[in-house]
């Protein structure tokens, strides 16, 4: 009999705690962790630094077949690198946010960023998350989680988060924006935002982070019994 892949999946919203979950539970797990929001977002970044502000959905795609990502370990945490540049917290922008979600809608481009994606899971043991994980990229992992929270909290989270980074944002613009890119990434035609057959439902309204971590390591434990760590 064929093992299971060793992969988790976590898709959910802007907001939801996807990130945080996905880093910690990975953590926990010795597991690699996958964030391909990131992966949309120095897309964006890189057309909007070639000056691409209306790129044709071709030559959107070439840009992402070409880009130069690596993702690395710098000062115990996961960073994205771009052509061996740390891109930080510059695709965090809100500006970042609604040009990732309108490419990230083209066939081509979500096409042109599935082997990179896939590639991941060849490295190790995985937790990726995004929007499309357990429907498109890896509907074969035997764990998919859906993690979402009211929209309130939602936009509470990022507010706080990106005041925390010292950005000046305004609450009531960026619950507009997560709306915006909600109904985007909810409704486009291919691989939107849903919850598909078989996947576990976390709503993170009311629990704290240990407290959905405790709950996520229950399902890996249940699902994965005992947990294989990578050999270091
Ligand atoms: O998760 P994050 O907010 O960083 O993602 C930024 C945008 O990238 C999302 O709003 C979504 O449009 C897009 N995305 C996607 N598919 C993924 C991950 C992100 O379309 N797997």
């Amino acid at each position: 009999m064929a093992s299971r892949p060793l992969i988790i999946t976590i898709d959910g919203p802007g907001g939801a705690g996807k990130s945080t979950l996905a880093r910690e539970l990975a953590k926990r797990l010795s597991w690699l962790v996958l964030d391909t929001g990131a992966i949309y977002r120095a897309l964006a970044f890189t057309l909007r630094e070639m000056g691409l502000i209306d790129p044709s959905p071709e030559l959107a795609s070439q840009v992402a077949q070409s880009l130069e990502l690596e993702f690395q370990m710098v000062d115990s945490e996961r960073r994205l690198l771009l052509a061996g540049r740390d891109l930080g917290e510059a695709i965090r922008t809100p500006e970042i946010s609604r040009l990732a979600s309108f490419y990230s809608a083209w066939p081509e481009v979500r096409q042109a960023l599935l082997p990179l994606q896939r590639a991941q899971a060849q490295k190790g043991p995985l937790v990726a998350e995004g929007r499309d994980m357990g429907t498109v990229v890896f509907p074969e992992a035997p764990l998919r989680i859906f993690l979402e929270a009211s929209p309130e909290t939602r936009a509470r989270r990022v507010y706080e988060d990106l005041r925390r980074k010292g950005a000046q944002v305004s609450y009531e613009r960026l619950v507009e924006e997560l709306r915006a890119r909600d109904r985007s990434d909810s409704t486009r035609d291919v691989a939107p935002l849903v919850k598909s057959p078989g996947v576990v439902v976390i709503d993170s309204s009311s629990l704290s982070l240990d407290e959905t971590l405790a709950l996520a390591w229950r399902l890996a434990r249940e699902t994965f019994g005992v947990i294989i760590r990578p050999e270091t």
